[in-house]
Protein backbone atom coordinates (compact mmCIF):
# COMPACT_ATOMS: atom_id res chain seq x y z
CA UNK A 1 0.00 0.00 0.00
CA UNK A 2 0.81 3.44 -0.96
CA UNK A 3 3.09 4.84 2.52
CA UNK A 4 0.29 8.08 2.49
CA UNK A 5 -2.53 5.56 2.24
CA UNK A 6 -0.78 3.86 5.22
CA UNK A 7 -0.26 6.59 7.13
CA UNK A 8 -3.39 8.65 6.80
CA UNK A 9 -5.28 4.83 7.70
CA UNK A 10 -2.70 4.47 10.93
CA UNK A 11 -3.81 8.12 12.08
CA UNK A 12 -6.69 10.39 10.39
CA UNK A 13 -10.52 9.96 11.54
CA UNK A 14 -12.61 11.00 8.34
CA UNK A 15 -15.85 13.05 8.82
CA UNK A 16 -19.18 11.27 7.92
CA UNK A 17 -17.00 7.96 7.26
CA UNK A 18 -17.53 4.76 8.89
CA UNK A 19 -14.03 4.32 9.81
CA UNK A 20 -14.09 0.32 9.80
CA UNK A 21 -15.15 0.17 5.53
CA UNK A 22 -12.41 2.65 5.44
CA UNK A 23 -10.25 0.69 6.75
CA UNK A 24 -10.79 -2.49 4.41
CA UNK A 25 -9.55 -0.72 1.46
CA UNK A 26 -6.60 1.38 -0.01
CA UNK A 27 -8.09 5.09 -0.34
CA UNK A 28 -7.51 7.48 -2.91
CA UNK A 29 -4.24 9.59 -2.20
CA UNK A 30 -5.05 13.15 -3.98
CA UNK A 31 -2.02 14.04 -5.02
CA UNK A 32 -2.80 17.14 -7.06
CA UNK A 33 -5.60 18.77 -9.48
CA UNK A 34 -5.75 20.86 -12.63
CA UNK A 35 -8.91 21.82 -13.31
CA UNK A 36 -11.76 19.81 -13.20
CA UNK A 37 -9.26 17.08 -12.66
CA UNK A 38 -7.90 15.22 -9.71
CA UNK A 39 -4.85 13.25 -9.89
CA UNK A 40 -3.67 10.80 -7.25
CA UNK A 41 -0.34 9.63 -5.98
CA UNK A 42 -0.20 6.73 -8.61
CA UNK A 43 -0.87 9.24 -11.38
CA UNK A 44 -4.43 8.12 -12.20
CA UNK A 45 -6.55 11.24 -12.94
CA UNK A 46 -10.21 11.45 -12.35
CA UNK A 47 -13.14 14.30 -12.63
CA UNK A 48 -14.42 16.20 -9.46
CA UNK A 49 -17.67 15.73 -10.05
CA UNK A 50 -19.06 16.79 -6.78
CA UNK A 51 -16.15 20.09 -7.07
CA UNK A 52 -14.18 18.86 -4.06
CA UNK A 53 -17.86 18.51 -2.11
CA UNK A 54 -19.29 21.27 -3.25
CA UNK A 55 -16.60 23.92 -2.49
CA UNK A 56 -14.75 24.38 -6.12
CA UNK A 57 -15.97 26.67 -8.60
CA UNK A 58 -13.35 27.58 -11.16
CA UNK A 59 -11.20 23.91 -11.33
CA UNK A 60 -8.12 23.68 -9.53
CA UNK A 61 -5.00 25.66 -10.03
CA UNK A 62 -6.72 28.66 -11.71
CA UNK A 63 -4.03 30.89 -12.61
CA UNK A 64 -5.91 34.34 -11.01
CA UNK A 65 -6.55 32.25 -7.54
CA UNK A 66 -2.84 31.37 -7.63
CA UNK A 67 -1.56 34.70 -8.25
CA UNK A 68 -4.08 36.02 -6.15
CA UNK A 69 -2.82 33.84 -2.61
CA UNK A 70 1.09 33.93 -3.89
CA UNK A 71 0.27 38.15 -3.98
CA UNK A 72 -1.28 38.48 -0.18
CA UNK A 73 1.47 35.78 0.82
CA UNK A 74 4.32 38.07 0.04
CA UNK A 75 2.65 40.96 1.99
CA UNK A 76 0.76 39.16 5.06
CA UNK A 77 -0.78 35.79 5.57
CA UNK A 78 -3.02 36.84 8.54
CA UNK A 79 -3.64 39.63 11.17
CA UNK A 80 -6.15 39.46 13.38
CA UNK A 81 -9.73 41.18 13.32
CA UNK A 82 -9.74 41.48 16.81
CA UNK A 83 -8.53 44.72 16.72
CA UNK A 84 -7.08 45.34 13.85
CA UNK A 85 -8.96 45.53 10.07
CA UNK A 86 -6.80 44.78 6.95
CA UNK A 87 -6.83 45.87 3.17
CA UNK A 88 -8.19 42.29 1.31
CA UNK A 89 -11.37 41.46 4.04
CA UNK A 90 -12.50 46.03 3.63
CA UNK A 91 -12.53 45.02 -0.32
CA UNK A 92 -13.96 42.00 -0.08
CA UNK A 93 -16.91 42.89 2.21
CA UNK A 94 -17.82 46.00 -0.31
CA UNK A 95 -17.52 43.53 -2.98
CA UNK A 96 -19.55 40.88 -1.61
CA UNK A 97 -21.77 43.74 -0.35
CA UNK A 98 -22.47 45.14 -3.89
CA UNK A 99 -23.09 41.93 -5.59
CA UNK A 100 -25.24 40.66 -2.83
CA UNK A 101 -27.68 43.94 -3.50
CA UNK A 102 -27.52 44.14 -7.24
CA UNK A 103 -31.50 43.28 -8.22
CA UNK A 104 -32.13 42.05 -11.37
CA UNK A 105 -33.40 45.08 -13.37
CA UNK A 106 -37.01 44.42 -13.72
CA UNK A 107 -37.63 42.64 -10.86
CA UNK A 108 -38.15 44.18 -6.96
CA UNK A 109 -36.42 43.17 -3.77
CA UNK A 110 -39.97 41.97 -1.79
CA UNK A 111 -43.07 40.57 -3.88
CA UNK A 112 -41.85 37.11 -5.93
CA UNK A 113 -43.54 37.50 -9.28
CA UNK A 114 -44.91 33.81 -8.89
CA UNK A 115 -46.85 35.42 -5.15
CA UNK A 116 -50.30 33.28 -5.03
CA UNK A 117 -50.76 35.11 -1.58
CA UNK A 118 -50.02 38.56 -3.00
CA UNK A 119 -48.68 40.96 -0.95
CA UNK A 120 -49.81 41.89 2.48
CA UNK A 121 -48.23 44.90 4.03
CA UNK A 122 -45.58 43.08 4.14
CA UNK A 123 -42.59 45.28 5.29
CA UNK A 124 -39.77 46.15 2.41
CA UNK A 125 -36.72 44.11 2.81
CA UNK A 126 -33.48 46.22 4.47
CA UNK A 127 -30.84 46.32 2.17
CA UNK A 128 -27.67 43.59 3.43
CA UNK A 129 -24.89 46.18 4.59
CA UNK A 130 -22.46 44.51 6.76
CA UNK A 131 -20.43 41.35 6.89
CA UNK A 132 -19.89 39.10 9.55
CA UNK A 133 -16.83 36.60 8.78
CA UNK A 134 -16.29 33.37 10.08
CA UNK A 135 -14.52 30.07 8.44
CA UNK A 136 -17.00 28.08 7.56
CA UNK A 137 -20.66 27.21 6.46
CA UNK A 138 -21.36 26.26 10.14
CA UNK A 139 -20.32 28.89 11.67
CA UNK A 140 -21.61 31.57 9.15
CA UNK A 141 -25.02 29.89 10.75
CA UNK A 142 -24.23 30.12 13.93
CA UNK A 143 -23.98 33.59 13.40
CA UNK A 144 -26.76 34.13 11.97
CA UNK A 145 -28.67 32.14 14.79
CA UNK A 146 -27.24 34.49 17.23
CA UNK A 147 -27.63 37.67 15.80
CA UNK A 148 -30.94 36.65 14.72
CA UNK A 149 -31.64 35.40 18.61
CA UNK A 150 -30.28 38.73 20.11
CA UNK A 151 -31.66 41.08 17.35
CA UNK A 152 -35.26 39.49 18.36
CA UNK A 153 -34.82 39.44 21.90
CA UNK A 154 -33.81 43.15 21.74
CA UNK A 155 -36.85 44.24 19.62
CA UNK A 156 -39.45 42.10 21.42
CA UNK A 157 -38.50 42.20 24.55
CA UNK A 158 -35.61 40.39 26.98
CA UNK A 159 -38.33 38.11 28.11
CA UNK A 160 -39.14 36.64 24.44
CA UNK A 161 -38.13 32.88 23.50
CA UNK A 162 -37.05 33.34 19.89
CA UNK A 163 -38.18 30.28 18.23
CA UNK A 164 -36.70 29.09 14.71
CA UNK A 165 -38.36 27.47 11.64
CA UNK A 166 -36.64 25.27 9.34
CA UNK A 167 -37.36 22.59 6.58
CA UNK A 168 -38.06 18.86 6.32
CA UNK A 169 -34.51 17.00 5.54
CA UNK A 170 -32.85 20.40 6.49
CA UNK A 171 -29.32 20.51 7.35
CA UNK A 172 -27.29 23.98 8.13
CA UNK A 173 -23.97 22.69 9.56
CA UNK A 174 -22.51 20.01 12.03
CA UNK A 175 -21.81 22.92 15.19
CA UNK A 176 -24.53 22.55 17.87
CA UNK A 177 -26.45 25.51 17.28
CA UNK A 178 -26.62 24.42 13.24
CA UNK A 179 -27.54 20.62 14.26
CA UNK A 180 -30.51 22.13 16.01
CA UNK A 181 -31.81 23.83 13.16
CA UNK A 182 -31.02 20.72 11.24
CA UNK A 183 -33.72 18.13 10.49
CA UNK A 184 -32.02 14.90 9.26
CA UNK A 185 -32.52 12.54 11.81
CA UNK A 186 -29.44 10.12 10.22
CA UNK A 187 -27.09 13.50 11.22
CA UNK A 188 -28.79 14.74 14.12
CA UNK A 189 -30.62 12.39 16.70
CA UNK A 190 -27.89 10.92 18.04
CA UNK A 191 -27.34 14.73 19.35
CA UNK A 192 -30.88 15.07 21.00
CA UNK A 193 -30.10 15.95 24.53
CA UNK A 194 -27.81 18.77 23.49
CA UNK A 195 -29.45 20.37 21.04
CA UNK A 196 -32.28 23.48 21.57
CA UNK A 197 -35.85 22.53 19.80
CA UNK A 198 -36.95 24.01 16.74
CA UNK A 199 -39.87 23.60 14.86
CA UNK A 200 -39.82 22.15 10.84
CA UNK A 201 -41.83 22.50 8.15
CA UNK A 202 -42.76 20.47 4.98
CA UNK A 203 -40.02 21.32 2.39
CA UNK A 204 -41.56 20.74 -1.71
CA UNK A 205 -39.98 17.62 -2.25
CA UNK A 206 -42.31 16.63 -5.16
CA UNK A 207 -40.78 13.51 -6.16
CA UNK A 208 -41.73 11.83 -3.11
CA UNK A 209 -44.78 14.44 -1.96
CA UNK A 210 -47.91 13.10 -0.34
CA UNK A 211 -49.92 15.76 -1.68
CA UNK A 212 -48.60 15.27 -5.87
CA UNK A 213 -51.62 13.15 -7.31
CA UNK A 214 -49.26 12.75 -10.74
CA UNK A 215 -47.67 9.20 -12.05
CA UNK A 216 -44.31 8.34 -12.28
CA UNK A 217 -42.86 10.03 -15.33
CA UNK A 218 -39.93 10.18 -17.18
CA UNK A 219 -38.76 14.04 -16.88
CA UNK A 220 -38.48 16.01 -13.60
CA UNK A 221 -41.06 15.60 -11.02
CA UNK A 222 -41.61 19.28 -10.35
CA UNK A 223 -42.60 19.34 -14.06
CA UNK A 224 -45.67 17.25 -13.77
CA UNK A 225 -46.64 17.27 -10.55
CA UNK A 226 -50.11 17.54 -9.61
CA UNK A 227 -51.33 19.50 -6.16
CA UNK A 228 -52.64 22.60 -5.12
CA UNK A 229 -49.81 23.86 -3.46
CA UNK A 230 -50.39 22.17 -0.34
CA UNK A 231 -46.92 22.67 0.94
CA UNK A 232 -47.15 26.44 1.16
CA UNK A 233 -50.70 25.64 3.25
CA UNK A 234 -48.30 23.92 5.56
CA UNK A 235 -46.06 26.93 5.88
CA UNK A 236 -48.51 29.20 6.07
CA UNK A 237 -50.86 26.86 9.07
CA UNK A 238 -47.62 26.73 10.69
CA UNK A 239 -46.63 30.50 10.84
CA UNK A 240 -50.32 30.90 12.21
CA UNK A 241 -50.30 28.92 14.92
CA UNK A 242 -47.25 30.05 15.90
CA UNK A 243 -48.34 33.43 16.20
CA UNK A 244 -51.48 32.10 18.27
CA UNK A 245 -49.43 31.06 20.86
CA UNK A 246 -48.33 34.40 21.32
CA UNK A 247 -44.79 34.34 20.23
CA UNK A 248 -44.47 34.16 16.22
CA UNK A 249 -41.75 32.65 14.55
CA UNK A 250 -38.07 34.66 15.34
CA UNK A 251 -36.85 33.56 12.26
CA UNK A 252 -37.41 31.17 9.14
CA UNK A 253 -34.03 29.30 8.28
CA UNK A 254 -34.07 27.81 4.63
CA UNK A 255 -31.59 26.91 1.53
CA UNK A 256 -33.06 28.53 -1.33
CA UNK A 257 -33.70 26.66 -4.71
CA UNK A 258 -32.05 23.88 -3.62
CA UNK A 259 -31.94 21.66 -0.42
CA UNK A 260 -28.23 19.87 -0.46
CA UNK A 261 -27.55 17.82 2.46
CA UNK A 262 -31.44 17.09 2.30
CA UNK A 263 -30.96 14.89 -1.27
CA UNK A 264 -30.79 17.52 -3.41
CA UNK A 265 -34.19 18.65 -3.33
CA UNK A 266 -35.23 21.76 -5.64
CA UNK A 267 -38.15 23.79 -4.95
CA UNK A 268 -40.74 24.49 -7.45
CA UNK A 269 -40.51 27.45 -9.07
CA UNK A 270 -42.99 29.72 -6.98
CA UNK A 271 -42.75 28.30 -3.74
CA UNK A 272 -39.51 30.29 -2.09
CA UNK A 273 -41.55 34.25 -3.33
CA UNK A 274 -44.41 32.41 -1.53
CA UNK A 275 -43.05 31.22 1.31
CA UNK A 276 -40.77 33.81 2.06
CA UNK A 277 -43.26 36.19 1.58
CA UNK A 278 -45.52 34.21 4.38
CA UNK A 279 -42.34 34.59 7.01
CA UNK A 280 -42.14 37.93 6.13
CA UNK A 281 -45.57 38.98 6.87
CA UNK A 282 -45.48 37.09 9.94
CA UNK A 283 -42.77 39.58 10.79
CA UNK A 284 -39.80 36.71 10.94
CA UNK A 285 -36.55 37.42 9.71
CA UNK A 286 -35.11 35.34 6.89
CA UNK A 287 -32.06 33.55 7.18
CA UNK A 288 -30.79 32.19 3.91
CA UNK A 289 -28.07 29.34 4.02
CA UNK A 290 -26.52 30.15 0.34
CA UNK A 291 -23.53 27.77 1.57
CA UNK A 292 -24.27 25.63 -1.22
CA UNK A 293 -26.38 27.55 -3.86
CA UNK A 294 -24.32 30.37 -3.33
CA UNK A 295 -21.64 32.08 -6.07
CA UNK A 296 -23.69 31.14 -9.46
CA UNK A 297 -24.36 27.59 -8.33
CA UNK A 298 -27.73 27.73 -9.38
CA UNK A 299 -27.60 29.15 -12.65
CA UNK A 300 -28.97 31.91 -14.23
CA UNK A 301 -32.98 31.36 -14.92
CA UNK A 302 -34.69 28.02 -14.74
CA UNK A 303 -33.90 26.98 -18.48
CA UNK A 304 -30.88 28.35 -20.69
CA UNK A 305 -31.20 28.22 -24.27
CA UNK A 306 -29.12 29.36 -27.06
CA UNK A 307 -31.14 32.83 -26.73
CA UNK A 308 -30.15 33.20 -23.32
CA UNK A 309 -26.90 33.15 -23.77
CA UNK A 310 -26.82 35.26 -26.57
CA UNK A 311 -28.90 37.99 -24.94
CA UNK A 312 -25.77 37.91 -21.62
CA UNK A 313 -24.30 41.57 -22.07
CA UNK A 314 -21.85 43.16 -19.45
CA UNK A 315 -25.70 44.40 -18.35
CA UNK A 316 -26.41 41.53 -17.36
CA UNK A 317 -26.58 41.03 -13.44
CA UNK A 318 -24.26 37.95 -12.65
CA UNK A 319 -26.83 36.80 -9.83
CA UNK A 320 -24.48 35.26 -7.93
CA UNK A 321 -27.02 34.21 -5.15
CA UNK A 322 -30.07 32.26 -5.28
CA UNK A 323 -32.18 34.43 -3.55
CA UNK A 324 -31.94 37.23 -5.72
CA UNK A 325 -32.97 34.58 -9.09
CA UNK A 326 -35.98 35.07 -6.80
CA UNK A 327 -35.89 38.49 -6.07
CA UNK A 328 -35.70 37.91 -2.54
CA UNK A 329 -33.53 39.81 -0.32
CA UNK A 330 -32.84 38.28 3.33
CA UNK A 331 -31.77 39.70 6.60
CA UNK A 332 -29.05 37.37 6.96
CA UNK A 333 -27.48 35.73 3.91
CA UNK A 334 -24.82 32.83 4.89
CA UNK A 335 -21.86 31.60 2.61
CA UNK A 336 -18.66 29.61 2.80
CA UNK A 337 -18.02 26.67 0.31
CA UNK A 338 -17.14 28.60 -2.71
CA UNK A 339 -16.88 31.82 -1.35
CA UNK A 340 -12.94 31.33 -2.09
CA UNK A 341 -13.18 29.77 -4.99
CA UNK A 342 -13.03 26.34 -2.73
CA UNK A 343 -9.32 26.97 -2.56
CA UNK A 344 -9.39 27.88 1.69
CA UNK A 345 -11.37 27.43 4.49
CA UNK A 346 -13.75 31.45 4.58
CA UNK A 347 -17.12 32.37 5.78
CA UNK A 348 -19.28 35.15 5.87
CA UNK A 349 -22.97 36.48 7.16
CA UNK A 350 -24.45 39.03 5.50
CA UNK A 351 -26.89 41.13 7.16
CA UNK A 352 -28.62 44.97 7.50
CA UNK A 353 -27.94 47.90 9.04
CA UNK A 354 -31.13 47.36 11.73
CA UNK A 355 -29.57 44.52 13.05
CA UNK A 356 -26.21 45.91 12.88
CA UNK A 357 -27.95 49.06 14.60
CA UNK A 358 -29.55 47.08 17.27
CA UNK A 359 -25.95 45.72 18.44
CA UNK A 360 -24.69 49.27 19.33
CA UNK A 361 -24.59 51.19 22.76
CA UNK A 362 -21.70 52.61 25.34
CA UNK A 363 -19.44 49.89 25.78
CA UNK A 364 -20.88 49.84 29.34
CA UNK A 365 -24.52 48.45 27.92
CA UNK A 366 -22.82 45.47 26.70
CA UNK A 367 -24.81 45.56 23.39
CA UNK A 368 -21.04 44.19 21.72
CA UNK A 369 -22.27 40.78 19.61
CA UNK A 370 -19.94 38.75 21.70
CA UNK A 371 -18.66 36.25 19.08
CA UNK A 372 -15.95 36.18 16.92
CA UNK A 373 -13.19 33.20 15.86
CA UNK A 374 -9.36 33.57 15.53
CA UNK A 375 -8.99 33.87 11.88
CA UNK A 376 -11.87 35.84 11.08
CA UNK A 377 -11.11 38.03 8.08
CA UNK A 378 -8.09 35.89 6.79
CA UNK A 379 -6.29 37.48 4.47
CA UNK A 380 -5.49 34.46 2.38
CA UNK A 381 -8.95 33.93 2.17
CA UNK A 382 -10.01 37.59 1.24
CA UNK A 383 -7.24 37.41 -1.34
CA UNK A 384 -8.69 34.37 -3.15
CA UNK A 385 -12.47 35.53 -2.85
CA UNK A 386 -11.65 38.62 -4.41
CA UNK A 387 -10.01 37.09 -6.98
CA UNK A 388 -12.90 34.48 -7.40
CA UNK A 389 -16.02 37.37 -7.36
CA UNK A 390 -13.65 39.29 -9.99
CA UNK A 391 -13.62 36.04 -12.37
CA UNK A 392 -17.50 35.44 -11.76
CA UNK A 393 -18.47 38.87 -12.78
CA UNK A 394 -17.32 38.49 -15.84
CA UNK A 395 -19.27 38.36 -19.15
CA UNK A 396 -17.33 35.73 -20.38
CA UNK A 397 -18.02 33.79 -16.72
CA UNK A 398 -21.70 34.62 -16.83
CA UNK A 399 -21.71 32.79 -20.72
CA UNK A 400 -19.57 30.04 -19.95
CA UNK A 401 -22.02 29.05 -16.65
CA UNK A 402 -24.98 29.88 -18.55
CA UNK A 403 -23.26 27.03 -21.57
CA UNK A 404 -22.54 24.65 -18.65
CA UNK A 405 -25.71 24.59 -17.43
CA UNK A 406 -27.60 24.12 -20.79
CA UNK A 407 -25.08 21.44 -21.98
CA UNK A 408 -25.38 19.69 -18.41
CA UNK A 409 -29.43 19.50 -19.02
CA UNK A 410 -28.79 18.39 -22.34
CA UNK A 411 -26.30 15.56 -21.26
CA UNK A 412 -28.48 14.74 -18.21
CA UNK A 413 -31.27 13.47 -20.78
CA UNK A 414 -29.56 10.26 -21.42
CA UNK A 415 -30.13 8.80 -17.91
CA UNK A 416 -34.59 8.76 -18.09
CA UNK A 417 -33.42 5.54 -20.38
CA UNK A 418 -32.82 3.52 -17.62
CA UNK A 419 -35.09 2.18 -14.89
CA UNK A 420 -33.06 2.65 -11.60
CA UNK A 421 -33.06 6.49 -12.15
CA UNK A 422 -36.48 7.82 -10.36
CA UNK A 423 -35.88 11.60 -10.80
CA UNK A 424 -33.44 14.07 -11.98
CA UNK A 425 -33.34 17.23 -10.47
CA UNK A 426 -30.99 19.74 -11.68
CA UNK A 427 -30.77 23.60 -10.61
CA UNK A 428 -28.54 25.73 -12.70
CA UNK A 429 -25.04 23.62 -11.94
CA UNK A 430 -25.95 21.14 -9.36
CA UNK A 431 -28.17 18.30 -10.20
CA UNK A 432 -29.66 15.09 -7.97
CA UNK A 433 -29.72 12.24 -9.28
CA UNK A 434 -32.39 9.73 -7.38
CA UNK A 435 -31.94 6.25 -7.41
CA UNK A 436 -34.73 3.57 -7.49
CA UNK A 437 -35.93 0.02 -7.61
CA UNK A 438 -38.23 0.60 -10.12
CA UNK A 439 -38.98 4.10 -11.82
CA UNK A 440 -42.38 3.07 -12.28
CA UNK A 441 -43.23 2.34 -8.71
CA UNK A 442 -40.73 5.34 -7.26
CA UNK A 443 -39.72 2.06 -4.79
CA UNK A 444 -36.99 3.24 -2.58
CA UNK A 445 -33.29 0.70 -2.21
CA UNK A 446 -32.95 0.57 1.50
CA UNK A 447 -30.22 2.44 3.64
CA UNK A 448 -28.56 -1.21 3.75
CA UNK A 449 -28.62 -1.79 -0.06
CA UNK A 450 -25.98 1.41 -0.43
CA UNK A 451 -26.91 1.91 -3.62
CA UNK A 452 -25.49 5.33 -3.50
CA UNK A 453 -22.19 4.21 -2.68
CA UNK A 454 -22.25 1.40 -4.66
CA UNK A 455 -23.12 3.53 -7.86
CA UNK A 456 -19.95 6.03 -6.68
CA UNK A 457 -17.95 2.96 -5.78
CA UNK A 458 -18.56 2.59 -9.86
CA UNK A 459 -18.06 6.00 -11.06
CA UNK A 460 -14.53 6.11 -9.28
CA UNK A 461 -13.48 2.95 -11.28
CA UNK A 462 -14.11 4.85 -14.09
CA UNK A 463 -12.23 7.75 -13.18
CA UNK A 464 -15.58 10.20 -11.92
CA UNK A 465 -15.42 10.66 -8.08
CA UNK A 466 -18.61 12.27 -6.58
CA UNK A 467 -20.35 10.94 -2.94
CA UNK A 468 -24.43 9.90 -2.78
CA UNK A 469 -26.63 12.02 -0.04
CA UNK A 470 -28.36 8.75 0.40
CA UNK A 471 -29.76 6.99 -2.51
CA UNK A 472 -29.04 10.76 -4.63
CA UNK A 473 -26.19 10.94 -6.97
CA UNK A 474 -24.60 14.03 -6.65
CA UNK A 475 -22.98 16.11 -9.89
CA UNK A 476 -21.82 19.07 -9.28
CA UNK A 477 -19.37 20.31 -12.28
CA UNK A 478 -16.87 23.20 -11.31
CA UNK A 479 -17.34 25.90 -13.85
CA UNK A 480 -14.54 25.43 -16.02
CA UNK A 481 -15.92 21.24 -17.12
CA UNK A 482 -16.04 20.89 -20.84
CA UNK A 483 -18.51 19.20 -23.05
CA UNK A 484 -16.32 16.04 -22.73
CA UNK A 485 -16.05 15.68 -19.11
CA UNK A 486 -19.37 16.22 -18.36
CA UNK A 487 -20.14 13.50 -21.14
CA UNK A 488 -17.43 11.45 -19.17
CA UNK A 489 -19.49 11.97 -15.55
CA UNK A 490 -22.84 11.09 -17.04
CA UNK A 491 -21.67 7.92 -18.63
CA UNK A 492 -19.64 6.91 -15.90
CA UNK A 493 -22.70 7.34 -13.72
CA UNK A 494 -24.82 5.53 -16.33
CA UNK A 495 -22.14 2.83 -16.26
CA UNK A 496 -22.53 2.29 -12.16
CA UNK A 497 -26.09 2.34 -12.09
CA UNK A 498 -26.52 -0.15 -14.92
CA UNK A 499 -24.23 -2.17 -13.32
CA UNK A 500 -26.63 -2.23 -10.10
CA UNK A 501 -28.74 -4.41 -11.99
CA UNK A 502 -26.09 -7.42 -11.93
CA UNK A 503 -25.02 -7.36 -8.66
C1 LIG B 1 -21.93 22.34 3.73
C2 LIG B 1 -23.07 23.10 4.22
C3 LIG B 1 -23.06 23.70 5.48
C4 LIG B 1 -21.92 23.52 6.45
O1 LIG B 1 -20.74 24.05 5.95
P1 LIG B 1 -19.32 23.57 6.54
O2 LIG B 1 -18.34 24.42 5.83
O3 LIG B 1 -19.20 22.12 6.18
O4 LIG B 1 -19.37 23.80 7.99
C5 LIG B 1 -24.15 24.46 5.86
N1 LIG B 1 -25.19 24.63 5.03
C6 LIG B 1 -25.24 24.07 3.82
C7 LIG B 1 -26.41 24.34 2.95
C8 LIG B 1 -24.19 23.29 3.37
O5 LIG B 1 -24.26 22.71 2.17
Amino acid sequence: MNKLAQLDQKYIWHPFTQMRDWLRREPIVIASGQGAVLRDVHGKEYLDANASIWTNLHGHQHPKLNTAIQRQLKKISHSSALGFANEPASLLAKKLITAANSIPIGETSSTSPHAKFGTRGTRPSEKLAKVFFSDDGSTALEVALKLAYQFTRRTRGAKSKPKFLSLTGAYHGDTIGAVSLGHIDLFHKAYGGMLFPTDQVMSPYCYRCSFNRAKPERTDARKYRQCHWECVGLVEKKFAAQKMKGNPYAAFVFEPLMQGAAGMIPQPSGWLGQVTEIARSHGALLIADEVMTGFGRTGLTCHVDDKTIASISKNTAAKLFATQRVGVTPDFLCVAKGLTGGYLPMAATLTTQKVFDAFLGEYEEFKTFFHGHSFTGNQLGSAAALASLDILQTEKSVQQRAQLQKNFHAELQSLWSLPNIGDIRQVGLVAGIELVKDWRTRAPFTLREQAGIRVCEAMAKRGVLTRPVGNVIVLMPPYCTTRAQLQKMIAALAEGVAALRHA
